[in-house]
């Protein structure tokens, strides 16, 4: 056997057999190309010393795609269906909704990916083309993490946090944004909790050239001040919500001037503002069956990538607060069990100060608090709750996305609710073993990874989990702040609060 000219420290591990391999089957096509020698390994001296790594530790640190394995359509899992999901309807004939109504607010194409029938939908060349420069997104395992819970259990995350607006929400905010552009869309309106999305969305928009107006909930705007200021980088207008720019506004500021504000309120303001303007349109970043489409690409390359390492998952995990992280990540799966491929336990994670899923009821209602949009059936608090301000401002939503309600009525999965101190103790578990700081909302789905794997502990199952960790925190860290300072309180399921946001959701028979 030629010897490699390596250093000192190195060489000795090369004396170990390169071959057999002792790696899954499946592990990897390309390394049964280096049979035989490891001096004609295809990829050189330094890969040929990370698959030695792999061999002593034998896992897979992370599993990526090569660029031309990105997927190129997105999947709408509703035709695979036994039933479709009620329809939205107009909310003064009370009539589903004819398509041709939603036109003041969203371009043709995006309406039609609303209400398609087609199980894939091809995704434009040029949306492809932004979404190569961070995707196909790692899949990677949290090998220390379960060392540390010392859990049989084997953890992966799919990380979305690699996008330039560092969410999964920019997978919808490019091909929004481009849809609007071909339709000669001049500005985008929209709201923001934790300013993840108005971030992607800015970003989307300074892409194709389009204006782009951003409500940005109170509590996240003063929290966050780093949020507005990438929002403006990429030449977006950021208001706080409630603001003095818009009725809906106004009229929350006049009865309380101190609002925190909510997403539903920033919806109503968005809206309103689009619906004034011909050359402006709106842009949500969850909820609505085109959004969940679009993020359908993280879970079509998590089936791959578990396919590469011949991994099934056993749960699925995601946090939800208008259900479209959770949704891109599991609805491919969902379609493989639906084929009878696998089996997976399904499991969304909501704050447990704004339940809609676990606790909300499932009726239409509005998807604003002031009663503008569509009514909606979907789990909800009632449009007018507002939640209390918690950390994860991606979840203070009152309503759940009506496809992701829909497969929760039909069993398709299960949901669960976690106060936000548990969530944040696992973070920092996380972040210390891992060193990924989670956005606040994916400590949601972390807390309830960890509580899988304590479990796995105790019966000795070795199941495969697999959750979607959307997002870094790196603009949140005024809430580990807090933590760590020991300042965060969990705040209580409010009750009476709900009661009364739920007694104005509107009749319908
Ligand atoms: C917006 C956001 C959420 C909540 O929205 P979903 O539609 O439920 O995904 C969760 N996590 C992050 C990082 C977000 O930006």
């Amino acid at each position: 056997m030629t010897a490699l000219n390596l250093h000192p420290s190195i060489t000795p591990d090369l004396s170990l057999p390169c071959h057999p391999l002792k790696l899954q089957s499946s592990f990897l096509p390309m390394l049964r190309m280096s049979k035989g020698c490891h001096v004609d390994f295809p990829f050189g001296k330094n890969r040929c010393m990370s698959v030695r790594s792999l061999q002593k530790h034998g896992f897979r640190r992370k599993v990526t795609l090569p660029d031309e394995d990105m997927p190129r359509q997105w999947y709408n899992i509703i035709p695979d269906l036994p039933k479709p999901p009620p329809p939205p309807l107009n909310p003064r004939s009370l009539q589903p909704l004819c398509p041709d109504d939603l036109l003041p607010l969203f371009p043709r194409a995006l309406i039609e990916q609303e209400v398609s029938l087609q199980t894939y939908i091809d995704i434009p060349e040029d949306v492809l083309d932004v979404y190569s420069s961070w995707r196909p997104t790692p899949l990677f395992r949290a090998k220390r993490l379960e060392e540390h819970l010392k859990t049989p259990a084997r953890i992966y995350y799919k990380y979305e946090g690699f996008s330039p607006a560092g969410s999964h929400k920019s997978n919808t905010a490019v091909p929004q944004a481009w849809y609007n552009a071909q339709d000669g869309v001049k500005k985008l309106t929209t709201e923001t909790g934790a300013g993840q999305w108005g971030s992607a969305i800015a970003f989307a928009c300074s892409h194709f050239g389009i204006g782009c107006e951003v409500w940005q909930v109170r509590a996240s705007y003063d929290q966050k001040p780093y949020r507005k200021i990438m929002m403006e980088t990429w030449g977006a207008k950021v208001h706080p919500s409630p603001s003095n720019v818009t009725l809906a506004g106004r009229s929350i500021l006049e009865k309380d001037p101190s609002s925190p504000g909510s997403l539903g309120i920033a919806v109503s303001e968005a809206v309103e503002a689009a619906l004034a303007d011909k050359e402006t349109k709106y842009s949500l970043g969850s909820l609505l069956n085109h959004v969940l489409l679009h993020q359908t690409i993280i879970g079509e390359e998590c089936v791959k990538q578990l396919a590469i390492i011949d991994e099934t998952p056993d749960v699925i995990v995601g946090c939800t607060g208008g259900g479209s992280n959770f949704s891109g990540l599991a609805f491919p799966f969902i379609r493989e069990k639906l084929k009878g491929k696998l089996n997976p336990v399904i499991r969304a994670v909501e704050p447990a100060a704004c339940p809609s899923l676990t606790k909300g009821v499932y009726a239409y209602d509005f998807g604003d608090t002031a009663g503008i949009t569509p009514l909606m059936k979907m789990h909800t608090l009632g449009h007018d709750f507002v939640p209390d301000p918690i950390h994860a401002g991606g979840l203070r939503y009152h309503g759940m996305a009506p496809l992701v309600s829909h497969l929760y009525e039909l069993g398709f999965m299960e949901a669960i609710s976690i106060p936000q101190i548990e969530c944040f103790e696992a973070a920092i578990q996380f972040a210390r073993l891992e060193g990924i700081i989670p956005a606040p909302e994916p400590t949601h789905a972390l807390a309830a990874v960890i509580r899988e794997a304590q479990h796995c502990r105790e019966t000795g199952e070795e199941k495969v989990i697999l959750m979607a960790l959307c997002g870094h925190g790196h603009f949140d860290l005024s809430a580990y702040e807090r933590y760590l300072a020991g300042q965060m309180v969990d705040l209580e399921y409010p009750e009476e609060k709900v009661a009364k946001a739920l007694s104005s959701i509107p009749v319908v028979a």
